[in-house]
């Protein structure tokens, strides 16, 4: 591309901020856009917030104006953020992601926060099972909250489970990774107990995607996201018979929910002979069911 052709009006960081918020702020709103710029500075240039407010008269180059450019045609194509940069944050865990594998949500950052403090995971001996771990982002916080324990991993996709592996590296966590259906009959671990079995499964009706935004829609991998509108539970009917037979019996057993299905899961949990309990997420929806 001929770089003359950009529509910044300079290589001035001033510039560059103003034409994301001309572009951007009417599909993604001004606060939200502001962020987007901040990450960006710091992952094209290094620089945090308060160099870039303070360098706003200064100029960049233009191999570095061109990837700001290529940003913000991503970003009117509601490309996420996070692909853009290629991570993100979760749990002071830096999480490599791409279509293979979902962005962590912060609603998931919530529900491992709250198990963070559990003093029964430090114990010697402890084992973590995460059922669908797609990026590893929820075992490698727990790994990194619980260096002690054994956690092992399970997803079906082969690229999830590459990403997860170099997530896992990055983050210096020593995890093990299985590949794996856990749908299918012939799942099981020979021998094991774990204390804590934990899954983010895929959980959304097919019936919901028309209330789901473009930038979920078109990036994220639908085989993380949607289950059959006939069928909605099935990876908790699976997850609860994995638990029946793996969880220890002090153990719990953690899965993220679809926030309209919480007394569906209840009820299948209590069937299984499980007591669970629904926790709300920081938007105050039906977000994980613990049961033990
Ligand atoms: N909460 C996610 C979303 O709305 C879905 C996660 C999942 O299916 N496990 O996009």
């Amino acid at each position: 591309m001929n770089t003359r052709n950009l529509r910044f009006r300079s290589n001035r960081v001033r510039d560059i901020m103003s034409l994301f918020h001309e572009e951007l702020d009417g599909l993604y709103g001004s606060g939200e856009v502001g962020v987007y710029v901040d990450m960006l500075f710091e992952a094209f240039l290094g620089w945090d917030k308060v160099r870039l407010l303070t360098s706003k008269e200064q100029t960049i180059d233009q191999s570095d104006l061109l990837r700001f450019h290529w940003a913000l045609e991503d970003l009117k194509h509601y490309r996420p953020i996070q692909h853009i940069i290629g991570h993100t944050d979760f749990c002071g865990c830096r999480i490599e992601v791409g279509p293979d594998v979902l962005i962590p949500r912060p609603e998931t950052e919530e529900l491992v926060n709250s198990l963070i403090s559990s003093p029964s995971l430090h114990e010697e001996g402890s084992k973590i099972l995460d059922l669908c771990t797609g990026s590893g982002c929820i075992d490698i916080a727990l790994k990194k909250a619980f260096p002690q324990a054994e956690v092992i991993a399970v997803d079906i996709s082969e690229n999830a489970l590459a990403i997860a592996r170099r997530n896992a590296a990055i983050n210096d966590t020593e995890i093990t990774f299985l590949q794996a259906d856990v749908l299918s009959e012939t799942f099981h671990f020979p021998l094991s107990t774990f204390h804590l079995i934990i899954s983010n499964p895929p959980y959304v009706r097919e019936c919901e995607r028309a209330q789901m935004q473009r930038n979920v829609l078109d990036f994220d991998p639908a085989l993380a996201l949607f289950v059959p509108d006939d069928d909605p539970l099935r990876f908790y009917h699976a997850i609860a018979a994995i638990a029946k037979k793996h969880l220890a019996k002090d153990g719990l057993m953690v899965t993220e929910i679809n926030e309209s299905l919480a007394d569906e899961v209840c009820t299948l949990f209590r069937e299984q002979g499980f007591s669970p309990t629904v926790h709300t997420d920081f938007r105050g929806k039906n977000r994980w069911v613990t049961a033990n």
